[in-house]
């Protein structure tokens, strides 16, 4: 379905935007694996959505900067041709509570996780309004929802994401362009390792299904809803939680 696709992961080195660029390699897209500061892993990923039949590109860029990310866009449509999906993943936390948050702390997280999506969202565009064709898939969280802790920074960023992708699917619709978010409960990556033990079976209590998810679960929903299955869906947000938040 999605052969000779070109689709662009943003944080594609690890955790959740390593098992988006391995399942459409399996579908023998052709990835950009962007990544900021670890290349040795985006190799990896590269190497291994070549094994499974895509092609495969890395490309370093930070997505806070714009001038990053039109020249990898820019070495991107080189290489494959103009991107047809982008998947907005990039993103980190730096968690402190409110009073104690530095304005550094919260520039930073929200310039990577929001602003980083609307750099790239802009970027690809144009390409795939001259082909009539592109899908936008921003990964927000559950916590976008149900608030969370000494959180504010990373909550506002998704929550800004979920505005974001509303905002691109009434703009572009009318040029074949679809927007969607997907927000994710807790997953086992890089992100959630680092919980302390008696939290992560604290939250695990509150979740329907008693478990975290895997980033594959996060993955198929993105190869979902960048088919053809999903012509139909825009401007949505899928909740991929194990019944941790009911919408
Ligand atoms: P992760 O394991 O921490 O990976 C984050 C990725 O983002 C890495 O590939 C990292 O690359 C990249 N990145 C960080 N800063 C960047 C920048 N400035 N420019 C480009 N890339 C950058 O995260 P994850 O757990 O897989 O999460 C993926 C997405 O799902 C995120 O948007 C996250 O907010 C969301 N999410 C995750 C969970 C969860 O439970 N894991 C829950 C809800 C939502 P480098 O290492 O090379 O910098």
């Amino acid at each position: 379905m999605f052969k000779n696709k070109v689709v662009l992961v943003t944080g594609g080195s690890r955790g959740i935007g390593c098992s988006i660029a391995l399942k459409f390699g399996e579908q023998k897209a052709s990835v950009c694996v962007n990544f900021n500061s670890n290349k040795d892993l985006a190799k990896e990923v590269v190497g291994e959505v070549i094994a499974r039949g895509g092609k495969a590109i890395a490309i370093k860029a930070d997505v806070s900067k714009e001038n990053e990310v039109k020249e990898m866009v820019q070495r991107i449509e080189e290489e494959f041709g103009a991107v047809d999906i982008l998947v907005n993943n990039a993103a980190i936390t730096n968690d402190s509570l409110l009073l104690r948050m530095q304005e550094e702390q919260w520039t930073r997280v929200m310039d990577i996780n929001l602003k980083g999506a609307y750099c790239c969202a802009k970027a690809v565009v144009r390409g795939m309004m001259k082909k009539k064709y592109g899908h936008i898939i921003n990964i927000s969280s559950v916590v976008a929802f149900t608030g969370n802790i000494g959180q504010s920074n990373y909550i506002a960023s998704k929550s800004g994401l979920i505005g974001l992708t509303k905002a691109i699917s009434l703009e572009f619709a009318s040029r074949g362009i679809r927007a969607n978010a997907i927000a994710p409960g807790f997953i086992e990556t890089e992100m959630t390792d680092s919980l302390p033990e008696n939290v992560k079976n604290e939250m695990k209590k509150k979740i329907a299904l008693e478990c975290f998810g895997v980033p594959d679960d996060i993955a198929n929903v993105v190869l979902f809803l960048a088919s053809r299955d999903a012509d139909y869906i825009t401007g949505q947000t899928i909740h991929v939680n194990g019944g941790l938040y009911l919408h």
